[in-house]
């Protein structure tokens, strides 16, 4: 026997034992160590050195699952993990990844799958809606904009940031014919926070464009100013340099700050640049009208993005882009060999979103937002959000508190920032002792100098006696700290 023994009736018996398997799991996660105690290198002796050559037993596939895969597993979706942001995990998500995974097209034209495609615009629209984004990014109104989705945030920024190169080459050589297009892009220049996530510089590194950091100021909440910028731009622009890209980060990974898009969208127009949105963890957040001022400014942006794979309870991968002017995207990769070429391209509904991304292949992701956002309507999903922010309020609270530690950055979402006060020598002894018990797990960040504590609200299942836990177990740390260095 050399063929796989498992045929349909085989498949509907280890689907449900593999979906009891799951919900076992999930349900029972919190006696879970948060963070392995594995060395690198772990997993290789578990397992042997070639596939097999004969088909293995589902029975010794299955036990392997807790032998090798599960002691190397960081559990994302124990209540005790705080640490990075969340990664979304829900019940409806898990279940139309399922049928996204039997369907397994691969949706790179309309033709390719018409309900993949169709889906995917519909449902940025109707995510678009819920966050009241102006009417220009949908694809449902005037039909100039639109939704697709990415893999990542950081995919869309660099889409972003080569839809833009491309927009300003085309411009400056309609202009002046004679400029060469290695000259126009040896002047580019492109701009971010120094708090935007690594993924922007990068993009600036893949793109092979000047990338700027503008600097920010703990006296001004780490959001980028107005003034700022313009002082930037006056000076680069006497430097022969041409600006062409912002991207904007509305909460930034270390300390979720907004930068004041007010004030940047409107000099962005005012110089013709593109300016991105990256509201990869804090975008979620706008379906709650309280929030949503937040996003004020979106209205001069050219494209938007967050990630419903981080707080929006759709599992990974689902980022969501909107861009004002599908022709500016479409136009920067547009390439049409005769394969994939068919009778409907690109009008009302039909759209061929392997132009709006990098990858041909793409999956079909739009069924996960379908059942989240149908199972848990709107409502629900403000509840979540809601929810994890009154926690991360509570966390706050405690902390404050207690006269050793110190609050480090505005807490306005899910993210707390905190330090004990003094050295961070003591701070850094701290988070290593939290981190080796493997109660509860955190990440760092710098900021305005310093070290600090994150502690973001991440699982579906935290509730406030975790948090408590939590606070009460970093306490103790701190005491035995202050035994030994009590500077
Ligand atoms: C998490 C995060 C990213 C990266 O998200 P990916 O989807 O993994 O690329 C980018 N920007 C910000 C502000 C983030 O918080």
């Amino acid at each position: 026997m050399t063929t796989c023994g498992m045929d349909a009736a085989e498949f509907r018996k280890r689907g449900k034992e593999m979906v009891d398997y799951i919900a076992d799991y999930l349900e029972t996660i919190e006696q879970r160590e948060v963070y392995p105690d594995v060395q690198p290198g772990y997993l290789r002796s578990l397992i042997p050195n070639e596939a097999p050559e004969e088909p293995d037993a589902y029975e010794d596939v299955v036990r392997d699952i807790e032998r090798v895969i599960m002691p190397g597993v960081t559990h994302w979706h124990s209540p005790y993990f705080y640490a990075y942001f969340p990664t979304a995990n829900s019940y409806p998500a898990m279940l139309a990844d399922m049928l996204s995974g039997a369907i397994g097209c691969i949706g790179f034209s309309w033709a390719a799958s018409p309900a993949c495609t169709e889906l995917e615009t519909v449902m940025l629209d109707w995510l678009g809606k819920m966050l009241n984004l102006p009417d220009a990014f949908l694809a449902g109104t005037t039909g100039l904009g639109g939704g697709v989705i990415q893999g990542t945030a950081s995919e869309a920024t660099l889409v972003a940031l080569l839809a833009a190169r491309s927009r300003i080459v085309q411009k400056i050589q309609a202009d002046s014919p004679e400029r060469e297009e290695l000259d126009i892009i040896s002047r580019l220049v492109a701009y971010s926070s120094d708090q935007a996530h690594s993924s922007v510089e990068r993009a600036g590194l893949i793109a092979g464009v000047r990338m700027k950091k503008i600097p920010t100021a703990v006296s001004k909440k780490f959001a980028v100013h107005g003034e700022t910028f313009s002082a930037m731009l006056k000076e680069d622009k006497e430097a022969g340099l041409i600006p062409f890209y912002f991207c904007a980060t509305l909460g930034t990974t270390p300390s979720c700050a907004f930068d004041c898009i007010t004030e940047l969208g409107p000099i962005c127009k005012a110089e013709n640049m593109w300016m991105h949105i990256d509201a990869a963890y804090a975008g979620s957040a706008f379906i709650c009208p309280e929030f949503r001022p937040l996003l004020n400014g979106v209205e001069f942006a050219d494209s938007f993005n967050f990630n419903p794979h981080k707080w929006l309870l759709v599992n990974f991968d689902c980022s969501a882009m909107w861009v004002k002017k599908r022709a500016d995207i479409i136009g920067a990769f547009k390439m049409d060999p005769l394969y994939l070429k068919h009778d409907h391209q690109e009008s009302g509904l039909v759209t061929d979103y392997r132009h709006w991304q990098i990858p041909l292949g793409r999956r079909f992701r739009s069924l996960k937002m379908w059942f989240v956002f149908r199972l848990y309507g709107l409502k629900g999903l403000q509840a979540y959000i809601r929810k994890h922010v009154e926690l991360a309020k509570e966390f706050e609270r405690r902390v404050r508190e207690d006269q050793r530690f110190e609050i480090s950055a505005d807490v306005v979402l899910g993210l707390v920032c905190f330090r004990m006060k003094g050295s961070d020598e003591k701070n850094k002894t701290l988070l290593k002792r939290i981190n080796a018990a493997r109660k509860i797990h955190l990440v760092p960040c710098q900021l305005a100098g310093s070290f600090v504590l994150r502690f973001a609200v991440c699982a579906r299942t935290t509730e406030s006696r975790h948090v408590q836990e939590a606070w009460s177990h970093i306490s103790e740390i701190a005491s035995e700290i202050l035994q030994e260095l009590p500077n």
